[in-house]
């Protein structure tokens, strides 16, 4: 399959000059989605993963279905405030604003292997952020998994030679 026939390319958005790449239009299509994820199974096949993480909202619907394909649990990473119990938390800069992130501090295990999951790879911030937490808490962070990657921006240069894993480059 194809994947990359199943995103739609908006120029302009949010901001002028950014080329978003939405993933939507292959979320919503239930064959495309499945293979989606079954790809990016085989992609890490080859690593020991106790836990995958993901970054609101978009690395949800990447990684949660992932860890279900892999029968490894799920952590949410969100906005700075949304989590009920006892969080960490670290800023970060996107390809366009910025934000916090935050965690559970017992979400992860010292020792746990954790692979990062989200639908895209840009400037790298993200990821970055995301790693620093797991960190934090003791978590070894095995590999990153993402649907696209945007080559052009050069974001696995911040994240310290990690097995980075993708199904379309850009
Ligand atoms: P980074 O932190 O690597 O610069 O940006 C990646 C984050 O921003 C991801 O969480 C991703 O969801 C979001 N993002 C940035 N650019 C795009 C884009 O073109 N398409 C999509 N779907 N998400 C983007």
């Amino acid at each position: 399959m194809n994947f990359k026939d199943y995103i739609r390319v908006i120029p302009d958005f949010p901001q002028p000059g950014i080329v978003f790449k939405d993933i939507t239009t292959l979320l919503k299509d239930g064959p495309a989605y499945r293979a989606a994820i079954d790809a990016l199974k085989e992609k890490v096949a080859g690593m020991q993963i106790d836990v995958i993480a993901g970054p609101e909202a978009r690395g949800f619907v990447i990684g949660a279905p992932l860890a279900l394909a892999l029968g490894v649990g799920f952590v949410p990473i969100r906005k700075s405030g949304k989590l009920p119990g006892e969080t960490i938390e670290a800023a970060y800069d996107l390809e366009y604003g910025k934000d916090r992130l935050a965690m559970h501090k017992d979400a992860i295990q010292p020792g746990q292997k954790v692979l990062i999951a989200d639908d895209l790879l840009a400037t790298g911030g993200t990821i970055a952020t995301t790693m620093n937490l797991v960190r934090q808490l003791g978590g070894e962070i095995v590999g990153a998994a993402f649907l696209i990657e945007l080559s052009y921006l050069n974001g696995r240069d911040k994240l310290d030679g990690l097995n980075v894993v993708s199904l379309m480059n850009y």
